[in-house]
């Protein structure tokens, strides 16, 4: 791969960063160290794929801005460019050539039609009278009269079983003085302070919403007799045509060989990564590929069906690992970087595995040396 240091420039470069650890000795004699490369890989692709369709379209009111739209004749061979970047997202309306019409609503007449609830009339049937919300239209309009005009005294109530009729209409045990105060002389029969205070003893009061007239205006319509067609918004007309879209949306596809988990972040930010970008279907993945990474990348770049831009990214890192046989150990890396080549060290695996094992000897020790304590202490 173009740009890759040669195995001396590595030795070097690791040489130096294991000398300023302490560790001496030059990395470039034979037997001194052990290096083997591997190729980091980050592979992405980009396809635009397009779909295109047809259907027919109705819409209330002229629709003025639809005779502006781009027309076709025949939409799989109408010709559209494809996107300049495959990441872009867009889709087109187009108007089929000569499809565009209007038409009269066939349910209303001009945008209105006769109110429903009023039935045209623009008003509505309303009661002239109300039950008296207080004495509720019932004996208690009137302790003399029941708010029929013809008080006890001269003609009393037809007896009910069960009832006294005496006492029928007369104010109810524990009814207060109070409460008797606040009656009114009966307009029916004219005797003071024995009518409800709100309707006068005549059960009834004349209806707040019609004021006696027996008709309110129709809320449906307002009055005007005549409600808005809401299938065709009022305009008693539809625009019709046929639409064909024509869709370009983003496919993205990646594999990646990322390298040792703790090693990314070094290789991310600061490796020289070698790109090549492959923008044709025509265009071929670099020969120095190795058989393995082609063989993982090679069925992203067939052409899929209905693809009408891409845009491939391979990148690649070489990555040496050095293995110095005076520190064993920890492993050293190298690879190149925008202003040289970069060397970062780690404990070889065996180190951390080792460490732990002595960590957790250690926490059994502990352990062990405190309940022999408690025991002896006993
Ligand atoms: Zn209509
Ligand atoms: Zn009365
Ligand atoms: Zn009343
Ligand atoms: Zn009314
Ligand atoms: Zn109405």
């Amino acid at each position: 791969m173009a740009g890759r240091p040669s195995d001396t420039e590595i030795l070097e470069a690791v040489e130096a960063h294991a000398g300023r650890r302490g560790v001496a000795g030059r990395l470039t004699d034979p037997g001194a160290a052990a290096l083997t490369w591997t190729i980091l890989l980050d592979f992405r692709i980009v396809r635009s794929l397009e779909t295109r369709g047809e259907r027919p379209m109705r819409e209330p009111g002229s629709r003025d801005d639809i005779a502006n739209r781009p027309t076709y004749t025949v939409l799989d061979s109408h010709p559209v460019p494809p996107p300049d970047d495959p990441e872009q997202a867009r889709s087109m309306l187009l108007v089929r050539e000569g499809s565009l019409d209007e038409e009269r609503c066939p349910d209303c007449d001009g945008g209105t039609n006769k109110c429903g609830p009023c039935r045209g009339r623009g008003v509505l049937d309303c009661p002239r009278f109300v039950d008296c919300p207080v004495c509720e239209a019932g004996p208690d309009a009137c302790w003399e009269c029941e708010g029929t005009g013809r008080p006890r005294s001269r003609k009393p109530p037809r007896p009910r079983a069960g009832t006294n009729a005496a006492d029928r209409a007369r104010p109810r045990a524990g009814t207060s003085a109070a409460d008797r105060a606040a009656r009114v002389r009966c307009a029916r029969c004219r005797i003071d302070d024995v009518a409800c205070p709100k309707c006068r003893g005549r059960r009834q009061l004349d209806c707040p919403d019609c004021r006696k007239s027996g008709q309110v205006e129709c809320t449906a319509c307002s009055g005007t007799k005549r409600v808005t067609h809401p299938e065709c918004r009022g305009t008693g007309r539809f625009t019709v045509w046929t639409e064909g879209w024509i869709r370009h949306t983003p496919h993205r596809a990646r594999e990646r060989r990322p390298g040792r988990a703790d090693l990314r972040r070094a290789t991310g930010n600061t490796g020289d990564w070698h790109e090549n970008v492959l923008c044709r279907t025509t265009d071929k993945l670099p020969d120095d590929l190795d058989e393995s990474d082609e063989a993982l990348i090679a069925p992203h770049l067939t052409p899929r069906k209905n693809e009408v831009a891409r845009r491939a990214t391979l990148r690649r890192l070489p990555l040496a690992q050095v293995r110095v046989h005076a520190d064993p150990h920890r492993d050293y890396f190298a690879f190149p970087s925008r202003t040289g080549i970069e060397v970062v060290s780690r404990p070889t695996s065996e180190r951390v595995r080792y460490f732990a094992a002595v960590a957790t000897v250690s926490v059994v020790l502990v352990t062990l040396a405190a309940v022999l304590a408690v025991a002896l202490l006993r």
